[in-house]
């Protein structure tokens, strides 16, 4: 009755993953695409941003380094040679999710796809019926509108500069500026961020944000906080001249802003279908991702729920679960860890101290601040910062934060233990692997 069992819109990793599970069950599946498989995470996002703090953090190790005796002098970096190894590993990728799929038996449709009814896709002109349309087309960058705001960049562009600025401007407060900031002054361009609030990465435990700020100072960022740009125009020295709301005016070669995404359902044809919008665009899904419309169904960054990739990948095997396997379940969306790749590196999971306090009667808070092993050789002044938050009457540890080294690596595995309900009497029991920075999780005694 319809070419396809399942139609998915968007090849990012909720719509891969979906349409290869999917498509073992025995299901035909096709997946349409308009950019480039992998979506956000492989080619604008997660994938080469790690890439390029990696490239950007070896300034400090080669600093560090000569602590331990090793004559290091680095004369040149080469922007052109990172952005295309970056490149070539990208389109591997891209190579592997084109196998993948074609492996799973899923089509592939290299075309941008626009819903014209419940069942109906229309694709190049070609009409094309599915039982079940799925969209997992993602987000997009928002720039804040403004005067000048077509010469502001996003972060999509930062991955294909033809040269590094000289002087950058990064705006925002979030996890992408404060990522783009290490990163350009990791790779020796001069760099600010302006954030138009008091606190960096406000939406997090309120002990990160002030210490991220010191940091990314000590290490060379201006950080300008209650700063917010007016306009951008061009100047005549081939720049870029911002007028802040507070009356300053600099010159950069460069201005990203990282204001936030936004859910791509523009021109996605959803006037035809039941489908509800939020205010904000996204599209409103019931728990197991299903729209007002009984075909249609939403996954991942275009629903408004947290935007990482984990995320869509669970969303993914629980709607395939739910729509092809005849085990309905839905995604438990408590204790998602999450890391920043600022420098230093900040990761979380569960409560932050503020919404702790609005859910249990008492709290006990557990802090510790140090200068790590690794830098007292080294002349980094670096510090790490580490914060348990234990709610009292269950004794159950609610909330992690780390602001340091190899955080997000630190934090996956104590995802696991607040996940299966860890006690602090759990953590105190627990031995530590000595000598290391994260055995400072098991030895914290003293409440703050
Ligand atoms: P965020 O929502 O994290 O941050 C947006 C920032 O932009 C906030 O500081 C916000 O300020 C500020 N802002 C919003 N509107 C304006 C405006 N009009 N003028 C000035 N400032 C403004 O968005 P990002 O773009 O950084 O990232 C989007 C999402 O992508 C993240 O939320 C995250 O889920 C995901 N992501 C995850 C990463 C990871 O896992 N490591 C890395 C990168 C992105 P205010 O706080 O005042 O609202």
């Amino acid at each position: 009755m319809y070419d396809y069992d399942l139609l998915v819109i968007g090849a990012g990793s909720g719509g891969v993953r979906a349409s290869r599970m999917a498509a073992a069950t025995g299901a035909r599946v096709a997946v349409a695409e308009e950019r480039y498989l992998g979506g956000t995470c492989v080619n604008v996002g997660c994938v080469p941003k790690k890439l390029f703090y990696y490239g950007s953090h070896f300034h400090e190790d080669f600093s560090d380094a000569k602590g331990y005796g090793w004559d290091v002098s680095v004369n040149h970096f080469d922007w052109p040679t990172l952005r295309e190894n970056k490149n070539t590993e990208i389109a591997r990728l891209n190579g592997i999710y084109q196998s993948m799929l074609e492996n799973a038996g899923v089509t592939i449709y290299p075309h941008r796809a626009e819903i014209v009814g419940p069942h109906k896709v229309l694709l190049e002109g070609k009409t094309i019926t599915a039982e079940k349309i799925l969209i997992a087309a993602g987000g997009r960058p928002y720039v804040p509108e403004f005067s000048g705001a077509e010469l502001a960049l996003c972060s999509d562009d930062i991955f294909y500069l033809e040269q590094l600025p000289s002087r950058a401007l990064v705006v925002g407060g979030g996890y992408i500026a404060v990522e783009f900031a290490g990163i350009f002054q990791g790779l020796g361009v001069d760099t600010e961020l302006a954030y138009r609030g008091t606190q960096l990465l406000r939406t997090f435990d309120e002990d990160l944000g002030s210490r991220l700020a010191s940091e990314q100072t000590n290490k060379g960022v201006t950080v300008s906080l209650e700063m917010d740009v007016e306009t951008i125009a061009k100047n005549d020295h081939h720049g870029l001249t911002v007028s802040f709301k507070n009356g300053r005016i600099e010159d950069y070669d460069l201005v990203l802003f990282a204001t936030g995404r936004k859910a791509y359902t523009a021109n996605l044809g959803l006037e035809s279908t039941r489908a509800e919008l939020r205010s904000n665009g996204s599209i409103i899904v019931d728990d197991y991702f299903q729209t007002a419309e009984p075909s249609i169904f939403a996954l991942g960054d275009i629903i408004g729920t947290p935007e990482l990739t984990p995320v869509a990948l669970a969303q993914a095997m629980a709607f395939v679960d739910s729509q092809f396997k005849q085990r309905p379940r839905t995604i438990d969306y408590s204790y998602i860890p999450t890391a920043v790749f600022c420098q230093p590196n900040i990761a979380t999971v569960g409560l932050t101290e503020a919404e702790a306090i609005n859910q249990f009667n008492e709290i006990s808070i557990y802090r510790s601040e140090f200068k790590t092993l690794k830098n007292s050789l080294s002349q980094n002044n670096e510090r790490t910062f580490m914060k348990l938050i234990v709610d009292v009457a269950s004794d159950k540890v609610v909330g992690i934060h780390m602001m340091g080294s190899e955080a997000g690596e630190i934090i996956q595995g104590l995802a696991v233990a607040l996940k299966a309900g860890a006690t602090k009497a759990v953590f105190d029991a627990t031995i530590g692997v000595h000598p290391t920075i994260a055995e400072e999780f098991v030895t914290m005694r003293t409440t703050s």
